[in-house]
């Protein structure tokens, strides 16, 4: 009565590719259920997909902070100019 169908392991079908996955577990396994989980194979490649998607989604800002380091080059030629002139001050 205490065991009911629970056996030494129970399997389900990972929803994305419908490999059986084994449960060595109840608790995990209704976790899996509720949670819809897929295998690991497939938890790994969705994740590769979100980094994906983090990348694309980083592009804009890539883009502003190559105007950041212009904007850095230009103040670097400034700071150097200003070297150059205080050096020209002191050759005199
Ligand atoms: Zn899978």
């Amino acid at each position: 009565m205490r065991k009911r169908h629970w056996k030494d392991r129970k399997n389900r079908k990972c929803p994305d590719c419908r490999k059986v996955i084994y449960y060595t577990r109840k608790d995990s396994f209704d976790r899996a259920v509720g949670n819809n989980t897929v295998c690991k194979s497939c938890a790994q490649s969705d994740r590769k997909l979100a980094m994906e998607t983090i990348e694309k989604m980083k592009q804009p800002k890539t883009v502003e902070h190559k105007k950041k380091i212009s904007h850095s080059v230009q103040k670097w030629w400034d700071d150097k100019r200003e070297i150059d002139w205080q050096r020209l001050d002191h050759s005199n």
